[in-house]
């Protein structure tokens, strides 16, 4: 056996260091190693020792929340939790048939999808890098399955492009990659990048743009069998006698610059956006309900805080019975409070003016989610197309396919609008009625079984989510460099967590690892205390 049979390589080193030494140890040697750095996680917080008695108060039962009491909790404090709604998990949330959903103006919805369909009105898609969730969903065993976002049958669509008509993603995305190689290639071939590129380089170059852009013997992007191979067939190959498959046109260059395909090109390269995506089974609020399977009885529901005062020696914070009216003050030694900066710079707050104004500085992104229940899967059926987006450029801002339950029979619901920006704010000052109206009738543009197959709908629009008012945390770099640190700093025997508190802003990720770095600064000072 030589040497080199001795030494193990990577892979065996971190199996055998796995084996030994457990996930934890594992991922902080890949770290070392120079893998994995897509994730600050390197295993759940290990806190012990409270001291006997010592006791906590978690304010807003999401997922920043959720955590911070699973955790304290193990580590021997004593917790108790005031959440604002009669459930857990916050924008960790789906909505199903019998669910009702009161919005800020008073607008009453009753969902009336079938049994086994949902809406995610927050969260639905979970990044493979998202390591902290992943992480609690092992531990507590939630189920997963692959959420798929690029799909090369959906649509893109521009209602200024194709005459408005909407084009499969293959087509316009291969045609602008065909046709950005051959100018690239002539701009090679008539000596444009000589200072730029080396002799040698430039026939890589020509070689790779050959065949990335599928262009022709003479560098030309064509019409042919190769690229039909790409976008599709106009007549698709068969078997026997008849075979033969007969190729597609291209459009032209001009044509597809109209459809802006390149924005759905670069989601696609997006870090977050990337492949695998997860979404559990069942609608994503099987994630808050596994936490609280660990904790709701510390959980005291339809408590609406008030304010939060604190004194050198503990928290006091006044709450009111959302059904009753009726107010009481809990107290306890530290307080974790979780509640999103649009609600919590509302209320009373006894903190330094510096973490006040952090919570002004943050701004949020509204979006207006809508779940459309059809008669049946005529995406999958009529059109072939299972799971993805299709894009447009209407308020709605796409269409989604659900990824579960393929080829069922029967009624099915589609995400219709993931609206935000302007048209997120056009559709949020409706009132649900005329807001499905809209959503229904940019729709129909992309799917024209739309009004034949539909039953009914529901839609969120996070403007108006009493208990959120907002959406999203969106940080401006100048607001971050000002605010950020004071509002995650530690102010007396406050800490503030949630995904606003964090640089994952506006994922679930976000929300558990401000949660674990605030609880583990609290323990900190807990103990010097
Ligand atoms: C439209 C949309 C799409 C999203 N998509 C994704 C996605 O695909 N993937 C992903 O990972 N993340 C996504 N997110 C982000 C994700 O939902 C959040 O980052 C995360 O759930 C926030 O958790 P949190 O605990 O910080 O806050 P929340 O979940 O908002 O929890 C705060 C809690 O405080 C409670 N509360 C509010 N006011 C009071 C009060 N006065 N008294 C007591 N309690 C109160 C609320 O009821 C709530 O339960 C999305 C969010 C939205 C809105």
């Amino acid at each position: 056996m030589s040497m080199k049979d001795l030494t193990p390589t990577r892979r065996q080193l971190l199996s055998a260091i796995g084996t030994s030494a457990g996930s934890v140890a594992a991922m902080q040697a890949m770290v070392a190693l120079g893998h994995a750095a897509e994730s600050q996680f390197t295993g759940p917080p290990t806190l012990s020792g409270a001291r006997k008695g010592e006791t906590v108060l978690v304010l807003g039962a999401g997922l920043a929340g959720l955590v911070a009491a699973y955790e304290l909790t193990k580590a021997g404090y004593k917790v108790q939790v005031l959440e604002f709604q009669g459930r857990p998990g916050g924008r960790n949330w789906s909505l199903r048939g019998g669910d009702t959903y009161t919005e800020v103006g008073g607008a009453v919805q009753k969902v009336q999808f079938q049994p086994g369909n949902y809406l995610n009105p927050g969260p639905w898609r979970i990044p493979h890098h998202h390591k902290t969730l992943l992480h609690y969903c092992r531990e507590f065993g939630v189920a997963l399955e692959p959420f798929i976002q690029m799909n090369h049958n959906s649509y893109v669509h521009q209602t200024d492009a194709f005459d408005g008509k909407p084009m499969r993603y293959k087509e316009v995305a291969t045609d602008f990659k065909g046709h950005v190689a051959e100018l690239l290639s002539k701009a090679i071939n008539v000596g444009s990048l000589d200072d730029k590129v080396s002799g040698e380089d430039k026939e890589r170059l020509l070689e790779a743009m050959r065949a990335w852009g599928a262009l022709d013997k003479d560098m030309a992007y064509a019409s042919s069998l190769k690229v039909s191979g790409q976008r599709g067939y106009d007549r698709a190959p068969g078997g026997g006698v008849e075979g033969a498959p007969t190729p597609s046109q291209i459009s032209s260059l001009s044509d597809v610059l109209d459809s802006k395909v390149w924005n759905q090109m670069g989601f696609f390269f997006n870090y977050v956006m990337q492949t695998t995506m997860f979404q559990p089974v069942g609608g994503m609020d099987m994630i808050g309900k596994a936490f609280a399977r660990h904790v709701d009885h510390l959980i005291t529901y339809n408590a609406k805080v008030v304010q939060i005062d604190q004194s050198a020696t503990g928290v006091a914070v006044t709450y009111q019975d959302t059904a009753s009216g009726a107010t009481a003050t809990a107290k306890a030694d530290w307080c974790v409070c979780c509640i999103p900066a649009t609600i919590l710079g509302q209320i009373p707050m006894q903190v330094n003016d510096a973490m006040k104004a952090s919570l002004k500085a943050v701004n949020y992104s509204a979006s207006v989610k809508t779940g459309l229940e059809f008669k049946r899967r005529f995406w999958e059926e009529d059109e072939s197309i299972y799971g993805g987006h299709s894009f447009t450029n209407q308020p709605i801002s796409l269409i989604s396919y659900p990824n579960y339950h393929y080829f069922k029979s029967g009624p099915a619901v589609l995400l219709g609008s993931n609206a935000g920006g302007l048209g997120g704010s056009l559709l949020a000052g409706m009132e649900p009625a005329a807001r499905l109206e809209a959503i229904l009738a940019q729709g129909e543009i992309i799917h024209p079984q739309y009004r034949q197959e539909f039953m009914n709908g529901v839609s969120v629009a996070w403007a108006r989510v009493p208990w959120n008012m907002g959406g999203n945390s969106r940080w401006s770099d100048d607001a971050r460099k000002q605010h950020y640190q004071n509002m995650v700093a530690m102010d007396g025997r406050i800490v503030l967590a949630g995904e606003h508190a964090s640089y994952i802003g506006g994922w679930m990720e976000g929300a558990l690892t401000s949660s674990i770095d605030a609880i583990t600064r609290l323990h900190q000072r807990a103990q010097e205390a």
